[in-house]
Parts: structure tokens; C-alpha cells; sequence
């Protein structure tokens, strides 16, 4: 569910748990690398990470980039989501590729003050890609990690922090209303 921001096309916040709004920046990830599914990305450019990263509430002010380092960083963040995606999922991700970037995007931050809610991720390109890898990071090596649910709507796959277990939908007004409309037309298709 599309919402805009500065003028970008930006992913709602629905998980629930800021480490896990990342994989949100896609949709359909069944059919992840299929050409002419792009309106499924939302991460288009390094813009796009910087101001999303503010929108998440990953970072407080937008971070900035050279348009080669851009490209690099915006390169690294889907590499990174894709292998993170899958290890939340029970897919089989690249644990060595997390392991490589937890290692060198997110060894032994710190926070930056008198709250634990900020930390230092630099002032530099990378900043987006540090406060990623920190809270997926995190969250990998806690509990929470197993109360994540992937979205049951067709084409969707969003995640989000289902304590309780009785969360079904990413937003219940769009992926749950599809589901409810395609058994509608399935239960009232005149027999063939
Ligand atoms: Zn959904």
C-alpha cells in the first residue's frame, strides 16, 4: 500500500517492529527476480532508501549520497533485504553474506546518548545501510524473530510481529479485502 513521501512513492509502516519495515520495500517477493514486476519495488534509487529510512523511522534526518556511492549503497541494501527476507522466512538465505555484512555494517554500535532509541550510524553514505543491518541484526538474534508472519495476500509476502499469532494480513483494508473479493467471485462463478 503505496503512501507518498517528499514526493516518492513510499511503502505504508505496517510491521509493527522497525527492524522488519525493510522487507516491506517489495512486494511479491514470490515472484522475486521476474522482469516486469517493478511496481513491486519501492527502492528505486538512493533517494528513495534515504527518505524511506526517514519514514521507517530508521533514521532522524535524510542522508545523502554521491551518485556512484549511491548506486553502491542502494546495490547493498537489496542484497542484504533479499538474504534477510529469506532468513526470516524459512527460505534458505546466504548466511554467510549476513554474517559478512552484520560484521562490517553493524560491529558494536553504540547509542549515541542518553536514550537507547538513537544510535550512532555515522554521518556519512552508509548510514541507511548501517541502521539496517543493526536492526535486522537484532532481531535475528532475539526471540521476536520467531513471532514474524509473512502477509497471506496474493502477491504480497509483507512481514510484520504477530505475537499473538492471530494476524493474517499487512493491512487488513487491502490485502484482506482482495482475499474476501476473489472467494466472492470464486463462490459465485456460474458453473461452466
Ligand atoms: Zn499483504
Amino acid at each position: 500500500m503505496p503512501v507518498m513521501v517528499d514526493g516518492l512513492r513510499m511503502p505504508a509502516i505496517v510491521a509493527g517492529d522497525v527492524a522488519l519495515e525493510i522487507c516491506n520495500t517489495r512486494a511479491a517477493w514470490a515472484d522475486y527476480g521476474v522482469t516486469g514486476v517493478e511496481s513491486h519495488e519501492y527502492l528505486h534509487s538512493y533517494e528513495h532508501v534515504a527518505v524511506w529510512a526517514r519514514h521507517a523511522g530508521l533514521l532522524p534526518d535524510l542522508a545523502r549520497a554521491g551518485a556512484a556511492e549511491g548506486e553502491r549503497v542502494l546495490r547493498r541494501v537489496l542484497e542484504f533485504r533479499r538474504a534477510y527476507y529469506l532468513a526470516l522466512t524459512g527460505g534458505d538465505p546466504d548466511w554467510s553474506l549476513l554474517s559478512r555484512y552484520a560484521r562490517e555494517y553493524a560491529p558494536g554500535l553504540r547509542p549515541t546518548g542518553e536514550t537507547t532509541a538513537e544510535w550512532d550510524y555515522g554521518d556519512d553514505a552508509e548510514r541507511p545501510l548501517r541502521a539496517i543491518v543493526h536492526q535486522a541484526a537484532g532481531l535475528l538474534a532475539s526471540p521476536g524473530s520467531t513471532e514474524v508472519r509473512a502477509c497471506a495476500g496474493a502477491g504480497c509476502g509483507w512481514l510484520f510481529r504477530d505475537p499473538r499469532g492471530r494476524r493474517r494480513w499487512c493491512v487488513m483494508a487491502v490485502c484482506g479485502n482482495r482475499a474476501k473479493v476473489a472467494r466472492h467471485a470464486a463462490n459465485h462463478r456460474p458453473p461452466a
